[in-house]
């Protein structure tokens, strides 16, 4: 068997030669099949296929849904944030530029990660199942 290479050995223990359970492997960006962290190559692109198992990442269709579902349960985090934090400190409007903006940005792309990473665990789960099933 071919050494792996010290980023796509298994991160948590309990992942240690299987399948990470889906809250492991949203959070930490894992492979759903060898739970390597492989699964991104950038923010929130997807790497073409897992450098520990092979599995290819582009073969499953994510899609955009996520993006515009996690943009407006954040956004909508934030204006709830923006209005506590206004009532109660009233500060100048450029410490609203200051905090928001970095805080969106990232709360996105956090969010984004965990959501993409979910629904591939979940199509991959699915596609083994139903191959399981034949
Ligand atoms: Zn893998």
């Amino acid at each position: 068997m071919p050494e792996r290479p010290d980023s796509a050995k298994p991160v948590l223990s309990s992942v240690e030669g299987g399948q990470p359970p889906l809250r492991e492997a949203a959070l930490f960006g894992l492979c759903p099949r060898c739970g390597a962290r492989t699964l991104f190559a950038g923010w929130t692109a997807f790497a073409p296929s897992c450098n520990a198992c092979g599995l290819e990442f582009h073969k499953f269709n994510v899609g955009d849904g996520a993006a515009a579902f996690v943009t407006m349960v954040v956004g909508g985090i934030v204006m709830i944030l923006v209005i506590v934090v206004q009532l109660v400190a009233d500060p100048p409007w450029w410490v609203h530029l200051l905090l928001w903006i970095p805080v969106t940005t990232f709360g996105v792309i956090g969010a984004l990660r965990v959501a993409k990473a979910a629904l591939l665990w979940s199509e991959f789960r699915q596609k083994t199942g139903e191959a399981g099933r034949q």
